[in-house]
């Protein structure tokens, strides 16, 4: 007798499965592709012995976690490695900004800058205990309205504004703008100052590790854990049709509203199908890994010494490639977020070789080849970078979504997280839908992109509490 099926295996999908198994529940899980792990999953993607993560690769938000802090999942071999260097920001005069895990160390090497800095993300990071819940999870009445009001006063606001009053230098405007990238919206937007203020304070919190092995670690860690629970997951089977699927009092979907409407579309009442079909995607990303004779020749010293490099130059440069995304241009100069796993991790690639990850974002579904212009965007500041190039693997936006169906257009974040869908996401009802039992608890709910399993446990929390 199965109560509750999950489908899809990704993060959120396999905390949901665990969160319906601690509370004794018989878990199924169905996953499309050969692997569990959606996105978050490691393979040899150019070269035997050669271990590239094929989504995910940096974990600020896993270790911040609040629901995965509770769970054992060092027993089931997951072990978080800290680069000395969390975010390397390289410059063309040759110099890099950066984060190490110090607040205090990384404001003194802002210069004049530093004092801005250990007030405006010191203040993040002091009122973390506090907006933490908040910020990772649904919209909800604030346990803390005063901590949650102080954040808001800066997060509400587009980073191009917040950078350009609060910092002088063009080293910490970049610094801050590259993390506001992430969030996949033009710098100028509402709510980009909280994405990257967000981003650059868990540097000093929980830092922004890379896990042993790649990011399948943790993906095998939860479904270990899961297993130890009594729960299962099923790679290899697409679920096509929710009403096919075993008799169960819960079901969620770890799925954006596109592939939901596929299998469930016709279950729910015209106006909840309409809303998800009016639910927005975003930019798309171009995604290349690399194989490697010797470490990137980085000028700067702090970006040899870095988990990620943020590759883009000031924030001028970097708004314009996001706007460019956005607004359905190819950028000349796109912005490269870089993973260099193997600079902590040697056990991903042979003896002295190196594995590199990096992307660049590009509109909605693009077919434009990047490969040549993210390459040169690193060249600047890596001279020398091509020749150490023994293989690539390509990942275009259409391959993500074939791969995928949740990354509409090659959209990562599965929907836009502007203002208006950072609370309707992917509707009013969050994770519930029309349908008595049935579910989502995929990163197009609260709160969102990034592996860290919230959505997955807020939902499946309600549904018990429904049940
Ligand atoms: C290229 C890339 C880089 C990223 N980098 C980072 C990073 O460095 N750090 C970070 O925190 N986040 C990163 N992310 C984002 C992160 O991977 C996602 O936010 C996260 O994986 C979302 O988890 P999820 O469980 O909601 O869905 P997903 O991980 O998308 O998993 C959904 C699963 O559902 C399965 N599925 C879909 N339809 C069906 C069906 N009909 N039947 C059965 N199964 C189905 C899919 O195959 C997939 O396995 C990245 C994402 C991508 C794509």
């Amino acid at each position: 007798m199965i109560d509750a099926v999950v489908i899809g295996s990704g993060p959120n999908g396999l905390s949901a499965a665990i969160v319906l198994a601690q509370a004794g529940c018989k878990v199924v899980v169905f996953e499309a592709n050969a692997t569990a792990g959606g996105g978050v999953r490691s393979a040899e993607l150019t070269l035997p012995g050669f271990t590239h993560d094929v989504c995910s690769a940096v974990h600020p938000f896993a270790i911040a976690s609040p629901f995965w802090q509770t769970l054992p999942l060092s027993k089931y071999g997951l072990e978080w490695i800290q680069p000395a260097v969390m975010l390397a920001h390289p410059l063309d005069d040759g110099r890099a900004a950066s984060t190490v895990r110090s607040l205090e160390a990384t404001a003194a090497g802002l210069g004049d800058d530093g004092r801005a800095y250990a007030d405006i993300v010191g203040g993040v990071v002091r009122d973390w205990p506090r907006i933490s819940r908040a910020v990772l999870g649904p919209p909800t009445l604030p346990r803390h309205p005063l901590a949650l009001a102080k954040f808001g006063l800066h997060a509400l606001r587009s980073m191009q504004g917040l950078a350009m009053s609060t910092f002088k230098s063009e080293a910490a405007r970049a610094l801050l703008a590259g993390s506001a990238a992430h969030g996949m919206l033009p710098l100028e937007h509402a709510l980009t100052a909280g994405i990257g203020l967000t981003l650059t304070a868990l540097s000093h919190i929980g830092g922004w590790p890379i896990p042993r092995g790649g990011s399948q670690s943790i993906t095998t860690a939860l479904v270990q854990h899961l297993a130890s629970l009594g729960g299962e997951v099923f790679a290899g089977s697409p679920v096509n049709d929710v009403d096919k699927l075993p008799r169960a009092k819960i079901v969620l979907c770890d799925l954006s509203p596109r592939p939901l409407l596929r299998i469930a579309g016709h279950k729910f009442p015209r106006a909840y199908r309409r809303r998800l079909e009016r639910y927005r995607y975003g930019m798309g990303v171009f995604k290349v890994d690399w194989a490697l004779d010797a470490p990137i020749p980085w000028t700067s010293d702090e970006c040899r010494r870095a988990g990620t490099v943020h590759v883009g130059g000031t924030l001028a440069e970097i708004a314009a490639s996001e706007r460019d995304a956005w607004s359905g241009r190819v950028s000349e100069r796109p912005f490269v977020l870089m993973s260099q796993p193997t600079t902590l991790d040697p056990s991903r690639a042979p003896a002295g070789k190196h594995v590199a990850w990096g992307y660049c974002h590009v509109p909605s579904g693009s077919t434009v080849a990047m490969l040549d212009r993210i390459e040169r965007q690193i060249e600047r500041f890596a001279p020398g970078f091509r020749d150490r190039v023994l293989a690539r693997s390509i990942t275009t936006p259409r391959d993500l979504e074939a791969n995928n169906p949740n990354l509409v257009g090659g959209d990562i974040g599965a929907g836009v997280t502007d203002l208006r869908q950072f609370f309707t996401r992917p509707t009013w009802r969050n994770y519930s839908t029309p349908v008595k039992g049935l579910y989502l608890c995929s990163a197009s709910t609260p709160p969102g992109v990034g592996v860290h399993g919230m959505c997955g446990y807020y939902a499946a929390k309600l549904a018990l509490a429904r049940s």
